[in-house]
């Protein structure tokens, strides 16, 4: 399904959430990056879970005792899986990809196992509301860090969160906006790539 046909072939495409959708299938090149294979999507993850990681071994070296240490790094681990559950649960199912393999991520067919679709219409609303439920995961590991090193000074910990701020807040949005999302039809609308800026 890498041609024009995997988008007019799909049951969920075929909604009232084409309204809303430009048409750049005319584009071969735009086509055949409709099908989103399981090495695109992976790449497509690598940095939100290389945040995870970075996050979790920061938070980890933060802390001097054993047991707070484990217990933040385990539930910094755990907050960025259920994230990630969370969007699949309350964005997703508004998304136009939901249940569809043209998801850059994957989500959305995982999603499609989890809740059935809804209004897409009400995409940009759902997506303001529910993505600071992840932000956090952002800020929460240089916080912690920074307060650390401020206390004892660490190379290792200084570097670690170098190279989070670098994969989190360079990398991964560049990856999304320039290759994840850089085809998505739904980019117009969406607020993460700068769409929608009338919506409520
Ligand atoms: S494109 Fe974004 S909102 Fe749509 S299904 Fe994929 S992860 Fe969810």
């Amino acid at each position: 399904m890498t041609n024009p046909s995997a988008r007019t072939s799909s049951p969920a495409l075929s909604t009232p959430c084409d309204s809303i959708v430009p048409q750049p299938l005319t584009c071969p090149e735009d086509a055949s990056a409709r099908h989103v294979g399981s090495r695109q999507a992976l790449i497509d993850n690598l940095p939100y879970m290389a945040m995870i990681l970075l996050g979790a071994a920061i938070l980890w070296g933060a802390v001097g005792s054993p047991f707070c240490r484990g217990f933040l790094a385990a539930g910094y681990v755990a907050y960025g899986a259920l994230g990630a559950l969370w969007i699949m649960a309350f964005v997703c199912p508004y998304c136009h990809f939901h249940g569809t393999d043209l998801c850059p991520c994957g989500y959305g067919s995982i999603a499609a196992k989890l809740r059935s679709k809804k209004e897409c219409e009400d995409f940009p609303r759902r997506f303001k509301r529910h993505i600071p439920v992840i932000v956090p995961l952002w800020f929460l590991p240089p916080i912690v860090g920074g307060i650390a090193v401020c206390g004892e000074f660490s190379w290792i910990l200084l570097g670690l969160m170098a190279v989070f701020v670098v994969n989190s807040y360079v990398i991964l949005p560049l990856v999304s906006k320039h290759y994840g999302c850089r085809s998505c039809p739904q980019k117009d609308t969406c607020p993460w790539m700068g769409g929608c800026r009338t919506a409520g």
